[in-house]
């Protein structure tokens, strides 16, 4: 759940209509419209995570309040609670972890997503407002999810963020020993060993 407060504004007349707003934007909320002929942003996708504003070349973009503040939260009371943990069972993932570090989204509101329709990444983006910080670690998890669901999304051309494999439960026994060796105070093992257990434990709990 997160409170969005704020829209971008577009200064047409400096815009060039590059795209690099488009490119970054996670959860496709801005595009080109009107035959081409300005940036346009969905008010009802975007998440307000600014980073268009940041993106822009040309300092065309401001963030300005909206209207009113919106709280965005997928509406699980209209899913069967049943079929949103074999989901999250599905992707290996407990229902009530965070699978975002910077928004503490929940694996439950992600799987939420997918049954009340989203089929991309940025679907997942809009109707949870999952990647709204660093759109990293929790983009594995989206994918977890989609894959579990039966959706292989398409990676966008010029996207840099999809298929990351950081799910620390994914890395190889080899490549762990390697990490450890290397940068023994990271304590990987450690964080391993603790998500193993955390998810062990909230599945026995969820049923
Ligand atoms: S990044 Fe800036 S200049 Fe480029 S299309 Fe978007 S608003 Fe226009
Ligand atoms: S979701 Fe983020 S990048 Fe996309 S339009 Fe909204 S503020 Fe800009």
């Amino acid at each position: 759940m997160i409170l969005r407060e704020y829209l971008p504004n577009i200064d047409q007349s400096r815009c060039r209509k590059c795209r690099q707003c488009e490119e970054i934007c996670p959860a496709a909320a801005i595009a080109l419209a009107r035959e081409g002929k300005r940036m346009a942003v969905d008010p009802e996708r975007c998440i307000d995570c600014q980073r268009c504003m940041d993106a822009c070349p040309e300092n065309a973009i401001t963030m300005v309040p909206r209207r009113a503040g919106r709280v965005l939260q997928v509406d699980l009371s209209r899913l069967d609670p049943e079929e949103v943990k074999r989901l999250c069972r599905r992707a290996g993932l407990a229902p009530g972890e965070a699978v975002c570090a910077c928004s503490f989204i929940t694996a439950r509101e992600l799987a939420g997503a997918v049954l009340l329709g989203a089929k991309t990444p940025e679907d997942v983006c809009a109707m949870t407002g999952v990647r709204r910080g660093c759109g990293i670690y929790c983009l594995v998890n989206v994918f977890k999810i989609l894959e579990a669901g039966g959706i292989t999304p398409e990676e966008r051309k010029k996207s840099r963020l999809y298929h990351l494999p950081l799910d620390p439960l994914d890395i190889p026994e080899e490549k762990l020993r390697k990490i450890e060796a290397e940068f023994p105070q990271f304590r990987l093992r450690e964080d391993v060993s603790l998500i193993g257990k955390f998810r062990g434990r909230e599945f026995r709990e969820e049923g």
